[in-house]
């Protein structure tokens, strides 16, 4: 008797269908239940399933879940708000020395933007089927985005805070990875729109006309 899907022998086999030929060994039986198989890889008939909860694994990814709030959070909203609160106004007359508008620009950014690029570089805006957490783009864009505000801040803590910095914070964060993005993102959607829109009238103004193969005379 062989295992019928990697054809080893001198194996203990199980099982794990009605069909006689549904006979696999342990490692394959692990594979199938890591895929979770659900059909017989036989005969396709479904297969007796027990679903248990693994409390484990969903302990282990609300906790990165969080983690990553949290990096966020501290990382790339908290440190601006904070440089802002703590800021000595001293002239007013530019829009970038300007309390109230480092905070509208902070908070448009961080909680509005931020979201948004996040929800279309994970496909959200387009699939809302969670095939994955968070995908690579998405990924890539966080982790740079965290670093480079993780360097601002430092450099801002070792320097100490000048009243240029909300300058910097624009020319270094929010136009790289707000405006930027964002302008490349609105771009894109409508292009796409614009793309649907020829579809449309290419295809509403299409009509269909047989063509005869010959006339008969009755
Ligand atoms: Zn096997
Ligand atoms: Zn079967």
């Amino acid at each position: 008797m062989i295992c019928m899907i990697c054809h080893d022998s001198n194996v203990q086999l199980i099982k794990i269908c009605f069909c006689n030929e549904s006979l696999v060994c342990e490692s394959c039986l692990k594979k199938l239940n890591f895929n979770r198989t659900d059909l017989c890889p036989i005969c396709r008939e479904p297969l007796r399933v027990e679903v248990v909860n693994d409390s484990g694994k969903k302990i282990k990814i609300i906790s990165k879940i969080i983690f990553f709030i949290l990096l966020i959070t501290f990382v790339d909203i908290y440190p601006i708000f904070y440089f802002i609160s703590i800021n000595n106004e001293t002239h007013t007359d530019s829009l970038f020395y300007n309390k109230s508008f480092q905070y509208v620009a902070s908070t448009l950014a961080t909680f509005i933007v931020l979201p948004l690029l996040y929800f279309q570089l994970n496909n959200f805006l387009i699939n809302r089927r969670p095939i994955r957490m968070i995908n690579k783009d998405a990924t890539f864009y966080i982790t740079v985005l965290t670093i480079a505000n993780l360097i601002y801040s430092i450099v801002l803590s070792v320097i100490g805070q000048e009243s240029t910095f909300f300058l910097y914070y624009f020319a270094s964060i929010i136009i790289p990875f707000y405006i930027l993005p964002f302008g490349i993102m609105i771009m894109n959607i409508l292009s796409q729109y614009l793309q649907n829109v020829i579809d449309f009238i290419e295809d509403y103004s299409k009509i269909n006309l047989i063509q005869s193969h010959e006339t008969i005379l009755i």
